[in-house]
């Protein structure tokens, strides 16, 4: 008992010595880093965050934040891959124009979204949604690229209800809400799947035929508000796609499939741009 209240004692005394710690335990754990926990403010004065959105900079510290794995110059012009690309060159042909995503899935990522999606984490959902945006900004500025409506890669139920939310949904409420776009949910899953993480790229081909069909109603109230905006019944639309993570594109290609059947069920030819916030 001695022993260990002495060992206590030592812990404490160096704790507090270390300005850093002692900053740590004296600011409000609501102030923390989203992330790690650390203090936010003390790491502030550092440079090197010019240019990321306000919210990333409040919510993460130094460390975190300079850590995270941006998606900043890419090889691959179709799916944005910051590495070259075997996938896209195999399948020209691919459903959706293009993708982009914010951050690579590194192990720290993997963390984040672990935190968020099943140790409910919720602080970290507008922060991860937030890390979106440099991507949007970038995805938005090709040429050619537009869009009117955003959706999002829809969960089984089974899913639904064991987690309480689609994250995807989340990211897309929050990418709509930050530039005043209407979000529609376009798509349905036709069935549960297992994940899909250790799989490889021919079982996710599989694994995604006929998982997604368009919402018929969904689609006609997004059409519907189309015209009564544009005053004329429009052939073409662009949607953006949301997901969180981008692996091989499979599913990506086949929740594009799906959109762009619902709307030629009414002669409206549908763009599918892809927006997820990390690429595996
Ligand atoms: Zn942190
Ligand atoms: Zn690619």
């Amino acid at each position: 008992m001695k022993e260990r209240f002495g060992r206590l004692m030592a812990i404490l005394t160096r704790s507090i010595t270390d300005s850093n710690r002692l900053a740590d335990w004296l600011s409000p754990l609501a102030d923390g880093c989203a992330a790690c926990g650390k203090s936010v403010q003390k790491h502030m004065r550092s440079a090197g965050t010019g240019g990321l959105p306000s919210l990333l900079q409040r919510s993460l510290c130094q460390r975190c934040l300079g850590s995270i794995p941006w998606i900043n110059a890419i090889q691959c012009s179709r799916c944005g891959r910051g590495t070259p690309c075997e996938d896209c060159a195999r399948d020209t042909k691919r459903p959706f124009q293009l993708n982009r995503s914010a951050v690579s899935y590194d192990p720290m990522m993997r963390e984040w979204l672990a935190l968020y999606k099943y140790r409910g984490l919720e602080r970290l959902g507008p922060i991860l949604a937030e890390m979106l945006v440099p991507a949007y900004e970038r995805l938005a500025a090709n040429p050619g690229c537009s869009w009117s409506a955003i959706t999002y890669v829809p969960i089984s139920e089974i899913r639904a209800e064991e987690r309480g939310f689609n994250q995807a949904e989340a990211m897309a409420n929050h990418i709509a809400a930050r530039f005043g776009l209407p979000v529609y949910s376009l798509l349905e899953r036709t069935r549960h799947t297992e994940k899909m993480s250790f799989k490889n790229r021919k079982q996710r081909l599989r694994d995604v035929e006929g998982l997604f069909a368009p919402n018929a109603r969904e689609i006609r109230r997004l059409l519907e508000a189309e015209s009564a905006a544009s005053g004329h019944v429009s052939t073409r639309i662009g949607l953006l796609l949301i997901d969180d993570i981008f692996t091989t594109g499979s599913t990506a290609g086949a929740c594009a499939r799906a959109l762009k059947e619902g709307g030629s069920m009414y002669g409206v030819e549908v763009s599918v741009y892809v927006l997820s916030w990390a690429h595996s």
